[in-house]
Formats: structure tokens, sequence, C-alpha cells
């Protein structure tokens, strides 16, 4: 393995700084369960790893309605913390079935997005809450649509020196029902397929859908065409069965070490129906 530098600056400017240093040589790390594998493979060689754990601006949450927190949030955090398992349920089942404990207790939000693995278990529940990145640079502040963020396989519209500082998630109706659902070779391991749902019921007819899928798509990829079908409707098994078919047509899924286009096409429609179930009954 090529002998690097490790940096830990305290402060945003400072890790920029070092970042121009380096010359596009360098690289960001947070809890590393992505990019130490990575360097030790030899799949990448930087001069320098900054990493981001000295830098509080990127820890914590404020409550704003919704809510806004740190990209340094830990997996384990989400899955564990009650604010995020009573207010945000999907987004703690997803972090709770992301690897093992001991990966859960460094890895972070910002490392399983900034990754942009399309099986990011975390990206769907995100995506279905509708979910904004902050990103920050030495040119300043932006505001990204999560779903904007991802543009194909280990792609990103960050810019190589931005850092997402925080993930801020809008206001939720009171009626609000999610669920998320993985499948995997074995327990902890990488997403044959996933999804997430979000739901508004009232008195029986669906008044806002969000779905969400991954690892069937180059990115983690909301169900637009899907979600359409449902809103304004009384989810009953008819229905169901028709948004499975459409799901099955909706996502784009790759036969790949880990399982066959064809798998992945019919299961995703189920577990999504079988979300989509579950969330109603929490709505
Ligand atoms: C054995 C094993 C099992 C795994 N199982 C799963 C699984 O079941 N589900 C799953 O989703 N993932 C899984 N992963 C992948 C990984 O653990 C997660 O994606 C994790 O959340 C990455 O977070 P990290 O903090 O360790 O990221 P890092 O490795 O530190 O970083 C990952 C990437 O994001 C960038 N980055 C990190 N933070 C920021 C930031 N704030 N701003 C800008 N860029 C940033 C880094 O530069 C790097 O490119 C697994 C990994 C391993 C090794």
């Amino acid at each position: 393995m090529k002998k690097f530098d490790y940096h830990r600056p305290q402060t945003l400017k400072d890790a920029f700084r070092l970042m121009e240093k380096y010359k596009g040589r360098a690289c960001y790390i947070a809890g590393g369960t992505d990019v130490l594998v990575r360097v030790k493979k030899g799949a990448m060689e930087p001069d320098a790893l900054v990493s981001l754990r000295g830098i509080n601006e990127l820890k914590g949450y404020e409550r704003n309605g919704g809510v806004s927190f740190g990209s340094m949030t830990l997996i384990g955090e989400l899955e564990k913390d009650p604010f995020f398992s009573r207010g945000f349920p999907a987004l703690s089942q997803a972090a709770a079935v992301v690897a093992s404990p001991q990966i859960r207790n460094v890895a972070t939000i910002g490392g399983n997005l900034g990754n942009a693995a399309p099986s990011a278990d975390c990206a769907p529940p995100l995506l279905t809450l509708e979910a904004e990145l902050t990103l920050e640079g030495p040119g300043g502040k932006r505001v990204v649509p999560l779903e904007q963020f991802f543009q194909g396989p280990g792609r990103t519209c960050r810019d190589p020196l931005e850092i997402i500082t925080r993930i801020t998630i809008p206001p939720l109706s009171e009626k609000t029902g999610m669920a998320f659902l993985k499948t995997g070779r074995v327990n902890q391991d990488i997403a044959l397929t996933n999804a997430a749902v979000l739901l508004v019921m009232d008195k029986g007819v669906c008044r806002k859908c969000r779905l969400a899928v991954g690892a069937v798509a180059p990115v983690p990829l909301r169900l637009k065409e899907t979600e359409a079908l449902l809103e304004g409707q009384t989810i009953d098994e008819d229905l169901l069965a028709r948004i499975g078919e459409k799901v099955e047509q909706e996502i784009r899924p790759i036969t790949d070490v880990r399982t066959s286009e064809e798998y992945r096409r019919v299961v995703t429609g189920v577990i999504v129906t079988r979300a989509i179930r579950s969330a109603k009954v929490n709505s």
C-alpha cells in the first residue's frame, strides 16, 4: 500500500486549505469504512487523507420544524437515537441494517451518501423524505436536493473540495407513515435491492406518496410514475398488484456478482408493495 499523509483539521476552512495544497491528490475521510477499503486494495492512491472527524460544525442536529443534522452523524446514532427512530423510522430501519454494529459505530451518513453506491441503504429513505444536502467549499455554500446529488455509481455533483456539511429534512405532516425494507444475501450484506416508502393517508385515501429504491439503477431512484398511481387512491390489494408490475417497469436493474437482473426486478416489486402495506398501517 502506498504511504499517505493523514491530517485532522478542526475547521472547514483548514480542511479546504489542506485539499488545495494537495492539488487533487487528497481525499476526505469520515468513518473510513469505504475509503480505507479502496486504499488497501490499491483502487485509490491518495497522497493524503483529510479527516472530517475534528470538525464540530459537522456534528449534532437541530429541530427546525423538520431537522437538520451534521454529515458526521454516525449510522449507529441514526439507528438508536430515539429522536431519529421515532421521528424518521424508515431512516432508522435502514441504518439498523447497514453492515455490522462495529461498522455502524464509525461509519457516517455523509460517507454513506458521499460514496454514491447505488445500494447505499440510507439513500432511499432520505429520498422519500425529500432531504437536501448543504455542500460547502472554498467558494461558499449551496443546497442540493438529494435526488440531484447522485449522478451515477460513485459519481455525484459534489466538487472534490466541497464537504457535505448538513442533511436537512423538511417538516412532515402528522399523518405520515413510512417503512424501509432490504434484501441481502445474508444479514449485514450490501443490498441486493432495497426500498423506502412514505405515505400520507387521509380518510383511507393516499394524499401523498414517495417511493425510492436502491441497487436497481445507476443511482438510488425515486419511482415517480409509480407514486402517481397511488396518489388520490384507496390502497387495496388490486392496486398493490398493479403497483408491483409498475415498479418492475420503472426500475433499471442489472445482473452483477450479487444477483441477476430478473431477481432484482421481481423482488423490488414485492418489497415495495410490502413496504407500502407497512407504511399504511403506521400512517
Ligand atoms: C464490510 C462492509 C459492509 C458494508 N455494508 C453496507 C451496507 O449494508 N449498507 C450500506 O449502505 N453500506 C455498507 N457499507 C459501506 C459503508 O460502510 C457505508 O457506505 C458507510 O456509511 C460509509 O461511511 P464512512 O463514514 O465510513 O465513509 P468514508 O469511507 O469515510 O467515505 C466514503 C466516501 O464519502 C466521502 N465523504 C465522506 N464524508 C463526506 C462529507 N461529509 N463530505 C464529502 N464527502 C464525504 C469520502 O471522501 C469517500 O469518497 C459496507 C462497507 C463494508 C466495508
